[in-house]
């Protein structure tokens, strides 16, 4: 029996039919510049802390894990006091394996039937499918020309679309952008006049990345109960295959993502692993910032050849405009650097990675693209 047959037979929702799993292509090429990874891999101390930790957790894996990760929780807490200077209670803090989890627990929580998450494109093309998956209604309100929000926009659409749940990736992916704090504190104002209320979720995936004056949204934290901010170790930490993702917020919004969670979701293998890590976070540190004068570097070198460049307060950069995108794309996949193909028409997004990777691409786009 053939896959579609089989397909066929079996009582798929009806809103799932044909639709294919997300994801980048997994390629074996020389430059991985595709999914805003971190170019450097773990170094020989950390994959050694790493490794012991993995070996005490071992010897008690016939035991579920820390359903409640306190530990983990606590050590999270106190690197985002050091990373953003917000004091936070452990209870405050949630974690899951990828802030992708940590999406869903937060729809779960407070999407569903009948209601409606709001976000402002272009955005993170995965918010439309958590809210799919939680049978949430999706609204994608838009982003200006040069992808910042106008705070105006954003309090119409939410007085429009009464939303129970707001998602701002800030700094946002494709496009890089941050918002500012006036931005969020107008997005954090309209939600609280939400009728049922309205939680406001800022994706800081990229956060440590920012550059120096932007402020995290954690700062707005202990007057903003409405408010969660979600981080991710797969980005700065460089241990996006751990799958550790994590939120801040009040406790009493932390509560109701531990209903919605399933018993023991955070592994004592993951958990080891993260904490480990979590002990070697100035060193970490100090190499996100060496991404950071790598990505402003690129930036002026594609603006010196007359590109269009969108500010970027990530690890990635989102560049144009091409007439046809797809032979840049594949121009430069030929020539064994991988980026991707993504954001509004004629763009192309491409992850900062090694100086040996941007040197590779930029030797690639020069020839491809004649600069
Ligand atoms: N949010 C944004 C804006 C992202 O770009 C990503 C990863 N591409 C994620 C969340 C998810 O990251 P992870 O699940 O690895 O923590």
């Amino acid at each position: 029996m053939t896959a579609d047959l089989a397909r066929g037979r079996l009582p798929l929702r009806p809103d799932l039919v044909g639709l294919e799993p997300y994801g980048a292509p997994q390629l074996d090429v020389p430059h991985l510049l595709n999914v805003n990874e971190n170019p450097y891999a773990p170094s020989p101390e950390v994959v050694a802390d790493i490794a012991a930790a993995v070996a005490d957790a071992a010897a008690g894996l016939n035991r579920y894990p820390d359903r409640d990760f306190e530990a983990l929780r606590a050590d999270l807490a106190a690197y985002l006091h050091v990373e953003s200077g917000v004091a936070l209670a452990t209870e405050q803090v949630w974690a899951a394996n990828g802030s992708n989890e940590i999406m869903l627990h937060v729809l779960q929580a407070f999407g569903g039937p009948g209601r409606t998450v709001l976000s402002f494109a272009p955005t993170y093309s995965m918010y439309p499918e958590y809210a799919r998956d939680t049978f949430t209604g999706w609204v994608a309100g838009r982003r200006e020309a040069d992808f910042g929000l106008d705070a105006d926009v954003a309090r119409t659409a939410i007085a429009e679309h009464a939303p129970s749940v707001v998602l701002l990736a800030s700094p946002n992916n494709p496009t890089g952008t941050a918002l500012p704090a006036e931005t969020v504190l107008a997005v954090l104002d309209a939600a609280a006049a939400v009728p049922g209320g309205c939680v406001v979720v800022v994706d800081e995936a990229y956060g440590e990345f920012r550059r120096a004056g932007t402020p995290s949204a954690l700062e707005l934290l202990a007057d903003h109960p409405h408010l969660a901010v979600s981080r991710t170790m797969s980005k700065a930490f460089g241990l996006a295959g751990a799958r550790v993702g994590y939120l801040a917020a009040a406790p009493a919004l932390v509560d109701a993502l531990r209903v919605v969670r399933l018993p023991y979701h955070l592994s004592a293998v993951t958990q080891a692993v993260a904490r480990a890590a979590l002990r070697h976070a100035p060193a970490l540190m100090a190499q996100v910032g060496s991404l950071r004068d790598e990505r402003d570097a690129l930036v002026v070198w594609l603006r010196e050849r007359g590109l269009t460049v969108a500010e970027s307060d990530a690890n990635f950069v989102l560049f144009g405009l091409f007439d046809d995108r797809h032979a840049i794309w594949q121009g430069l996949l030929d020539r064994g650097v991988l980026i991707r193909e993504v954001g509004p028409d004629g763009w192309l997004r491409v992850s900062v990675g090694t100086p040996q990777d941007m040197v590779a691409f930029q030797d690639a786009l020069s020839e491809v693209a004649g600069l």
